[in-house]
């Protein structure tokens, strides 16, 4: 096949100078934070694959966006560019911005769930399914189980299994479903994107059950490129144009403009129903600001509208999953376990086959980020036992199929050759499994545990 060059639609301006460490410093660097990437100090990381979230680089359009922020405190200018821009590129009609994603769920799901309510979705997200509980509804898990199998190479992992929706309505009732939330580009799956044919008979059921279509559009570019690149019918079609259509088929969404849209921080909830609108504006005041700011200043709503617009860039994305995928590719060929197909925004290692002598409850995820980390100073994050925290209802651990960790690569941040140094890195780490020990925690947080929980190796 012949090969597709992914190469940088930017060059670089402006330079951050990284700290190098060394292997003893990293040695009691991991020590301290509990064996926790997310305790490091950014200081002492020197390739950051932790998240693609808020990490991105501005370009000097967004920059120059910076200078022209209106601070005032109601009806900012910069607002109206960024809902019109919503508008235009995402089709909803009202917008409320938060200040970041998970600031937009917990309105949604304060304002749509009631107590014993279930609600469907293609897997679960961390700080999703918390608001959803928090709000007193039900998670449940509507994703195809293929998405479940890290070696399935179905293309369109974040489809929804229909017959999962049927049987919930059959069991429980369309009234105890007040919405049904569909993320494109599943992030815990893998970055693994909906088709827009499965997307589209998810609202036909949603519109014969009267049940509202809820979209997790956090990364809906991504999912736009690998519609573009795999399903029939869009190869001509531009990735703006498919961002929109897919879009078009939801009824609201709730959105951390922290990935795709290329902002340090920000978010919104936005809808085309002028009640909902209303009632997210009386809680919006109460938990994050005006509804023309929510949790965000004007400079950053400003870089947030310049940021929508170049994130569906047909070359920007060619780029951004190119290089997701030269890494994905040089780890493959090295016979790295990695979740298959190759992510939008990260490439996921199978922490149970490289680790097989680690059981799930020690995980083994969380004990190989900390490993890679030592090994090189590049910082990834767990996604397995330790994320999915315990069931909210019986106390008990949730023990999920996917036990991975995630080397999340961050927009227009890093070079070719930070990819090769990472493969590299992993190479050596996986050739060294043996003396990787399982983990016990040794101090556990009650909620999204996995952000601030200490470990200590197992003995
Ligand atoms: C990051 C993320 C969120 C939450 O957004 P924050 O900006 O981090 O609060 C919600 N859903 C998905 C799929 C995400 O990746």
């Amino acid at each position: 096949m012949e090969k597709r060059s992914w190469a940088e639609p930017y060059r670089i301006k402006m330079v951050e100078l990284l700290k190098m460490t060394t292997l003893q410093e990293r040695k009691v660097a991991i020590k301290e934070a509990g064996l926790n990437t997310f305790l490091l100090k950014s200081e002492d990381v020197y390739i950051d694959l932790l998240t693609d979230s808020g990490v991105g680089a501005m370009s000097d359009r967004q920059w120059s966006g910076i200078m022209m922020g209106d601070e005032a405190y109601a009806g900012s200018r910069n607002f109206y560019h960024m809902r019109d821009t919503i508008q235009d590129y995402y089709s909803y009609k009202y917008t409320v911005p938060t200040h970041q994603g998970r600031g937009a769920e917990n309105i949604l799901s304060q304002i749509m769930i009631k107590d014993g309510d279930y609600v469907p979705g293609n897997m679960y997200f961390t700080t999703t399914r918390l608001h959803q509980e928090l709000a007193g509804g039900h998670f449940v898990d509507i994703i195809i189980d293929e998405a479940h199998d890290a070696d399935s190479e179905h293309p369109f992992k974040g489809n929804v299994d229909m017959d999962k929706l049927d049987k919930l309505v059959a069991k429980v009732g369309a009234d105890k479903i007040p919405y049904v939330c569909i993320a494109t580009c599943v992030n815990m799956a893998g970055g693994q994107p909906i088709s827009m044919e499965n997307l589209g008979e998810v609202k036909s059921w949603c519109n014969k059950h009267k049940i509202l279509l809820v979209h997790d559009m956090t990364r809906v570019a991504e999912n736009a490129y690998f519609i573009q690149q795999r399903e029939k019918g869009y190869q001509d079609k531009t990735v703006k144009q498919i961002v929109y259509e897919l879009c078009a088929l939801t009824n609201a969404a709730t959105m951390s403009s922290k990935k795709d849209a290329m902002v340090n921080i920000g978010g919104f909830l936005a809808m085309n129903d002028e009640a909902l609108y209303e009632k997210s504006c009386e809680l919006v005041v109460v938990y994050e600001g005006l509804h023309t700011y929510g949790g965000m200043a004007g400079r950053d709503m400003e870089a947030l509208a310049i940021g929508i617009k170049e994130s569906v860039q047909d070359n920007h994305m060619q780029a951004r999953v190119g290089q997701v995928e030269y890494l994905g590719e040089q780890l493959l060929s090295e016979g790295v376990p990695i979740v298959k197909p190759i992510g939008g925004h990260a490439v996921f290692l199978n922490a149970r086959t490289i680790l097989p002598h680690i059981p799930q409850e020690q995980f083994p995820a969380q004990a190989l980020a900390a490993a890679l980390y030592v090994e090189s100073g590049i910082r990834s994050m767990e996604r397995g036992a330790v994320s999915a925290g315990r069931d909210h209802d019986t106390g008990k651990n949730f023990m999920p199929k996917l036990e991975l960790v995630r080397l999340t690569i961050p927009r227009r941040v890093y070079t070719q050759a930070h990819m090769d140094v990472t493969a590299e890195s992993v190479i050596r780490v996986m050739k060294n499994a043996d003396k990787v020990k399982g983990l016990k925690f040794t101090y556990e947080p009650k909620m999204l545990r996995f952000f601030m929980g200490r470990f200590e190796e197992v003995s």
